[in-house]
């Protein structure tokens, strides 16, 4: 067997043993790099991959190898850019959206403790976004009220906190189904504390409050200024806290970060375990499409999900909105979901945020550590001439300016060579995947700061 056969047999193996989330957040573009005296070398693409690999998958992929190869004894990770993965064929291949099947599955509310099944760990993608949320959120599953408490996970929308939080709940009733876990939106509890205050059924409230073992609160910037709700909020926190029940918060922001809360609610909330989610890098935005689009049953090339995961970086539920889109549209016209399908549902959702010749060039003499006159310089030097190429091409495609113009504004260059530029770096980008990613992320500091 050749080192790709091998390596695929494995992943074969893995896929079966692992959910689809997590094959293609790790697994997906491993290889093996080398076998000599008895050890493996795994080629993973970054640093992220490698270690996340060590750590957790050591065991199990050494299991798998020494079942194939009873003389492999070690087995090593390495972070080696472009080695070439073994294709892996999905299990079964499905064409574009499959009939009467556009949009996610529908999922009902469980009545008791509110949660939405389709929020769950197996889905959930993790990245270097998320991480120590995400670990915190599962230890948190594993030991409910034992390790942090409370657990605070704070990011802007559409960034997985709902579906982190809700994850722990759905975990912890597949796990210890007596537990009692209930999930609420802070309006939600508001209202309800305000109605019985009203009502004078306070007592009531809080002794079904206090009959949870995992009590989950979203969006709690939302009691901001609410005076009356703090303070009976403060009260059912301490009863909960006290019997080591688990409280889980959301927000958009750190506790520090939200006005109008009281100064003892604050030092609650910072009381435990502290986690952010931010926005997920480029590849971790590959690797959440792909989940997507398993879930949609819908095949999108390579191509179309790297071009939707440079375009859209804010935030995941954006992401989820295009495929939906795209998968919907592929499927009323009966069309195979193609690049120009793409383009034109992408720049429906996501008109392009104003840029202008200044940021351009500002973002890309600092990707490039250079200066603004070296950009504008007739330098032949090689790490020169390439950042001003690159700098022609996105005022082309960014702004739509013209060669004559471009010309004008990089240090009085005759259109011809604007001409040059553009066409090199489109047929770089075409054919080096590297290179693809490097103005991808060039572009999203464009666009993002
Ligand atoms: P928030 O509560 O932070 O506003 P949500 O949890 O509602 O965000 O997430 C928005 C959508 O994006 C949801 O459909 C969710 O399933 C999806 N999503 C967010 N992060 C991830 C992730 N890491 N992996 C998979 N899906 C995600
Ligand atoms: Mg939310």
């Amino acid at each position: 067997m050749t080192n790709e056969e091998i390596w695929k047999s494995i992943l074969a193996q893995i896929q079966l043993n692992v959910s689809p989330a997590i094959f293609t957040t790790w697994f997906k573009s491993t290889s093996i790099f080398s076998i000599e005296n008895g050890e493996v070398t795994i080629a993973a693409p970054n640093l992220f991959a490698k270690e996340w690999l060590e750590q957790k998958y050591h065991k199990q992929t050494l299991k798998f190898l020494r079942d194939t190869d009873p003389s492999i004894r070690e087995v090593l990770f390495r972070v080696i850019k472009n080695h070439i993965p073994a294709a892996v064929t999905p299990a079964s291949t499905p064409t574009h959206a499959a009939p009467g099947q556009i949009g996610f599955d529908e999922y009902k509310l469980n009545k008791n403790t509110n949660l939405n099944p389709k929020y769950n760990f197996d889905c959930f993608i993790v990245g270097p976004h998320n991480e120590l949320a995400h670990a915190a959120a599962w230890a948190v599953a594993k030991n409910p009220g034992m390790v942090y408490n409370p657990l605070f996970v704070y990011g802007g929308v559409g960034l997985g906190k709902t579906h982190l939080l809700q994850s722990i709940g759905n975990e912890v009733l597949a796990k210890f189904n007596e537990k009692k876990v209930r999930y609420i939106p802070t309006e939600k509890l508001t209202s309800e504390i305000i109605s019985a205050i009203r009502g004078g059924t306070i007592e009531s409230l809080r002794a079904k409050y206090l009959d949870t073992a995992v009590f989950i609160i979203d969006d709690i910037q939302f009691i901001s200024g609410k005076e009356r709700t703090q303070d009976e909020f403060f009260y059912l926190f301490n009863s909960l806290y006290n019997k080591n029940l688990q409280i889980i918060l959301s927000s958009d922001r750190a506790p520090k970060a939200i006005p109008e809360l009281s100064d003892r609610l604050r030092s609650r909330f910072e009381g435990g375990m502290i986690a952010d989610v931010s926005q997920p890098d480029f590849e971790t935005r590959v690797a959440i499409l792909k989940t997507k689009c398993q879930q949609l049953n819908i095949v999108f090339s390579d191509e179309i999900l790297s071009n939707i995961a440079s375009v859209v970086q804010s935030n995941v539920r954006e992401l989820e909105g295009v495929l939906t889109k795209m998968a919907a549209h592929a499927k009323f016209k009966n069309i195979a979901p193609s690049m120009e399908l793409c383009q034109s549902v992408l720049s429906s959702v996501n008109p392009k945020k104003t840029v202008n010749l200044k940021k351009i060039i500002q973002e890309a003499v600092n990707f490039y550590d250079l200066k603004e006159k070296d950009i504008m310089s007739d330098s032949r030097k090689k790490e020169i001439v390439k950042p001003r190429q690159i700098v022609m091409y996105l005022l082309r495609e960014e702004l739509n300016a013209s060669f004559p113009f471009i010309g004008r504004k990089m240090g009085n260059k005759d259109h011809t060579t604007v001409m040059h530029a553009y066409k090199k770096i489109s047929s770089e980008i075409k054919t080096n995947e590297d290179f693809q990613e490097e103005i991808n992320l060039l572009k999203q500091k464009i666009y993002n700061s």
